[in-house]
């Protein structure tokens, strides 16, 4: 059997692991804090918080951005429900949006959506491919958007414009005109679950970038206060001698990242440019020369002048096919013995979104992309004879549906 997107644990990372068990400190600590200054000079940002999860990151930034009852957030109807989700949390709008040819969330599409209302616009770099983020901008910076935008305390005030927060999941080390993600929008949020790029297990990193008189830094102490109960010390400055008084300034969350994912991340990140994306790189080209010469396959974009992808998974469509003819293509894959998948099941198809009265016919390019993708396996330990396992078993599948 070919899994479809086991992690990357070797001796390295059981050292690294073990290590931090030996070291006595085990949860937020000096690992963690290393971590998020490696993070910020990889992506150039300029100042990073680790957290549990990416969904955990979303939150804490729409509740830094007082997100409430009566705002809006354009989210792309193509993506995982965390990023949905996160907004219902608020007691915020979900605004879906359709997507483009590239899985992207649709330029347009945004504008149309945006109201008075509207405080955020969350677009999600799927696949790894990062947004058209110049576009989007300058979208938001527009003299009539700022001019419908109504601030409704300091912050939003202070940033004056719709806020761009992008759901950075999949695209840690992604390229946008030679900037990284992580400093391409005013807050990326990255993912460290166990099947992305980089992992940490659980995980996740808010890499702030705010425009001035933002002050990064300071923004970034407030956001760690509150992703630990609002609690004026965390654990490692408690323990110091004659410290153990603290303060507790707002009702915080609970999702600080421990020294025991850190430990893990650091391993990663070292070896992340050379090594991991690298051999990403080599099983999408792989793909691309074998499906290329398929009349039936829709290949993903992943590489142009002005982007590269962090080869997060690969996204193959079968031309001309519905959805149900996709659904036992993939049984037939899975017949042989490979697991694939497909990224994502549009959020109006879910049954809470669809009883909340979404329309998934409001999102045709979305559910045109979905109908026709599977998803193949792309990991570390994915062999060249294990890719020719992939391939030979789609094209099976395809032959065997679609003549
Ligand atoms: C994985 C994923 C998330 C959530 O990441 P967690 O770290 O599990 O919270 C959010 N958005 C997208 C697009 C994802 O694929």
């Amino acid at each position: 059997m070919i899994p479809f997107s086991p992690p990357r644990i070797d001796q390295k990372i059981l050292d690294a692991v073990c290590d931090t068990l030996r070291s006595g400190w085990i949860t937020t600590g000096p690992k963690t804090r290393l971590f998020e200054e490696k993070l910020t000079e990889f992506s150039g940002n300029a100042a990073t918080l680790c957290v549990n999860s990416a969904t955990a990151g979303l939150e804490i930034i729409l509740h830094w951005f007082g997100l409430q009852e009566g705002d809006e957030v354009i989210v792309p109807a193509y993506t995982y429900c965390s990023t949905a989700n996160v907004v219902v949390h608020c007691g915020a709008k979900v605004v879906f949006v359709d997507s483009g040819e590239d899985f992207l969330i649709s330029l347009k599409a945004i504008e149309k959506a945006i109201t008075p209302r509207t405080k955020v616009i969350m677009p999600v770099d799927l696949a790894g491919f990062p947004c058209d983020y110049d576009e989007i901008l300058s979208l938001v910076k527009r003299k009539e958007i700022r001019a419908l935008f109504q601030p409704r305390n300091d912050r939003q005030n202070q940033l004056g414009r719709i806020m761009v927060l992008s759901d950075s999941a999949h695209s840690l080390g992604a390229w946008y005109k030679a900037k990284r993600a992580g400093s391409l929008t005013d807050v990326t949020v990255f993912s460290f679950h166990a099947v992305k790029n980089l992992t940490t297990a659980e995980g996740g990193a808010v890499c702030l970038n705010l425009p001035e008189p933002f002050d990064n830094n300071q923004i970034c102490n407030g956001l760690r206060i509150k992703s630990l109960h609002g609690q004026t010390k965390d654990a490692l400055s408690k323990m110091q001698i004659g410290s153990w008084r603290y303060d507790i300034i707002e009702p915080g969350f609970k999702c600080n990242m421990t020294d025991i994912q850190s430990a893990m991340g650091l391993v990663e990140l070292e070896r992340y440019d050379n090594d991991m994306l690298a051999k990403r790189k080599h099983i999408f080209q792989e793909y691309d020369k074998v499906f290329s010469t398929y009349g039936w396959a829709q290949l993903p974009v992943y590489e142009t002048e002005e982007k590269k992808s962090s080869y997060h998974v690969y996204l193959l469509r079968i031309k001309g096919i519905t959805e149900e003819q996709r659904d036992r293509i993939i049984r037939k894959i899975f017949d042989r013995e490979v697991a694939v998948n497909v990224h994502f099941v549009p959020l109006p198809m879910m049954t809470y979104y669809k009883n909340a009265g979404y329309r998934m016919e409001d999102y045709p390019v979305a559910y045109d992309n979905y109908s026709r993708e599977i998803t193949l396996p792309v990991y570390y330990d994915l062999s060249d004879p294990m890719i020719k396992e992939v391939t030979d078993a789609v094209i099976a599948a395809v032959k065997s549906v679609i003549s």
